[in-house]
């Protein structure tokens, strides 16, 4: 395949979510697109809880078969077993990630202006000078040259595209397992513990009594998980498959360069507080697609147009949430294991259970944190905090401005 050269408008690499939605929102435009994916199955690996706000549902056209099971439940479990159960609007579903990843691919992979490269690999890019300043970007891959006006960065935590213009994302390590068992099928369940204070253990209910139980860490993620199990009373080798997979931290990064965009978990688009990254993505899609249809109508692919008609309205929709809950999540570091169980009976014992389940919402949680802050009782308990470890108080003002 050596020499082979093919031109293009858009480049996407990654066909995960991110990418094949991004292709499905731009492909009535006529622009011609290639999407690039390293695997050959589109969906497979299948690394995913599947655990999404009933926002989903809003975002895009969903189709019943891709809705496995709904919760009604949030149930959080203290290192010591003290649980609190939290009840709401939200009865978030749980999908099957592989259908969801499918869904647009099978919409574009007959259409003739997007084009699937499987089984391809993207290596590198550089920019090609043209008249009056005007860049393309000359994409190496594992089996071609491509030459395309935009780039785009779909790649996931660990994107090739995003190395390219300098993004490292910080990651956490996740496995899972699917299993059989006798949980409740209609609680997600959430184990916190000080060994694993970078996420969380999970109970997920798949549905048909088959449970996605996994945890996600930055380190000792092997012995941390078979504890975890220890305590949930799993039996590893009862299990029907395991998956793997990596998880970004952080807040969302710089996504404009010139002809360039990230989106998704290469952009850091993702909760820091559950790791959950879908229903941020699709939000950022969905500007990044307008950008997209404007620099072509202006011919303008400059890093400052970008910026403006992608990152800043996609920052001021979800960019503040992603702070919020990257806030939420350095503040929980703080808990010794004691410090749940007084937060849970905090909860239990006063009329936050109701300010939660009226203001709760798993995606945008800013209006609900303010709420809490105004609680005496709650504010009390964090204040511990704040005094012990100035910086981060000094931090989370900077965080919540
Ligand atoms: C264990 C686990 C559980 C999770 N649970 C949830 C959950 O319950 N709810 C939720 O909302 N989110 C969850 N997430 C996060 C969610 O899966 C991600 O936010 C989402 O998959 C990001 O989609 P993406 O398209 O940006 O990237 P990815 O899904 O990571 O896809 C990137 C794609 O790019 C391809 N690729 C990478 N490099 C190259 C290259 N050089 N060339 C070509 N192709 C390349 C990859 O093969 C992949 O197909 C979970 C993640 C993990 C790991």
């Amino acid at each position: 395949m050596d020499g082979l050269v093919e031109k293009c408008d858009i480049c996407i690499i990654g066909a995960s979510i991110a990418g094949n939605y991004l292709g499905y929102l731009l492909y009535h435009s006529n622009l011609n697109i290639i999407i690039i994916e390293e695997h050959k199955n589109v969906g497979l690996p299948f690394q995913c809880a599947g655990i999404v706000s009933k926002k989903l549902s809003k975002l895009i056209n969903l189709p019943e078969n891709i809705i496995l099971n709904r919760v009604k439940i949030a149930k959080l479990v203290s290192p010591s077993n003290k649980s609190l159960r939290l009840y709401g609007n939200e009865e978030p579903f749980i999908v099957d990630r592989i259908a969801l990843d499918q869904l647009f691919y099978k919409k574009l992979e007959k259409s003739s202006n997007v084009k699937y490269l499987l089984g391809e690999k993207f290596k590198s890019f550089q920019y090609k000078k043209k008249r009056k300043n005007k860049k393309e970007i000359e994409i190496q891959t594992s089996k071609r040259k491509i030459v395309s006006k935009l780039l785009i960065g779909c790649d996931g935590p660990f994107s090739s595209v995003g190395k390219h213009v300098g993004v490292n994302n910080k990651v956490i390590y996740a496995t899972q397992i699917r299993i059989k068992g006798l949980f409740n099928e209609q609680e997600a369940v959430m184990h916190f513990d000080n060994k694993w204070n970078d996420l969380f253990g999970w109970i997920v209910p798949e549905g048909n009594k088959i449970f996605r139980v996994g945890l996600a860490c930055s380190k000792n993620i092997k012995e941390n998980f078979n504890n975890f199990l220890k305590r949930i009373n799993i039996d590893f080798n009862k299990k029907i498959d395991q998956q793997g997979g990596i998880i970004p931290v952080g807040m969302m990064n710089k996504v404009s360069y010139d002809n360039v965009m990230l989106i998704g978990d290469s952009a850091c688009q993702v909760k820091a507080t559950t790791g959950g990254g879908i229903i941020m993505l699709l939000i950022a899609s969905k500007y990044a697609a307008n950008c997209i249809i404007k620099c072509f109508k202006s011919n303008n692919f400059s890093k400052k147009y970008i910026k403006k008609n992608y990152e800043k309205p996609c920052f001021r929709e979800i960019g503040k949430e992603l702070k919020t809950h990257y806030l939420i999540r350095n503040l929980l570091k703080y808990f010794k294991n004691q410090d749940f169980d007084e937060f849970f009976t905090i909860i239990e014992n006063s009329d936050i259970k109701n300010i939660i389940s009226f203001y709760g919402d798993m995606d945008f949680p800013k209006k609900l944190l303010f709420k809490l802050l105004k609680n005496p009782y709650v504010f009390r308990f964090l204040l511990k905090f704040f005094i012990k470890k100035p910086k981060f108080l000094l931090k989370s003002i900077f965080l919540l401005k």
